[in-house]
């Protein structure tokens, strides 16, 4: 049998157990369309995209992954979901 600790308190619980909470949160970074003008796509953008490929080269995956996405899965028991519920961000 699966079980699972409640990722707030620790509490033991079980794959199936009703007072088990899944709690799913994604974060990403906000962004609106993107726009172009004909003098941006005109100019010469190697010398930023060679800079660019470097830095990510050498760049922490975690690091690049938090500005951009992460999706995050906690277990909680009854009383931590009910205090959750409450004040999400704690
Ligand atoms: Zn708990």
């Amino acid at each position: 049998m699966i079980r699972f600790a409640c990722d707030k308190c620790g509490a033991s619980l079980g794959a199936n157990d009703s007072g088990r909470f899944i709690i799913k949160i994604e974060a990403y970074a906000a962004s609106g369309p993107l726009v172009f003008s004909s003098e941006d796509i005109e100019q010469d953008r190697s010398h930023e995209l060679s800079s660019l490929i470097e830095e990510l080269s050498t760049a922490n995956p975690d690091d690049i992954e938090d500005q951009t996405y992460r999706n995050l899965r906690f277990d909680l028991c009854g009383p931590c979901h009910k205090k959750f519920l409450i004040q999400p961000l704690g």
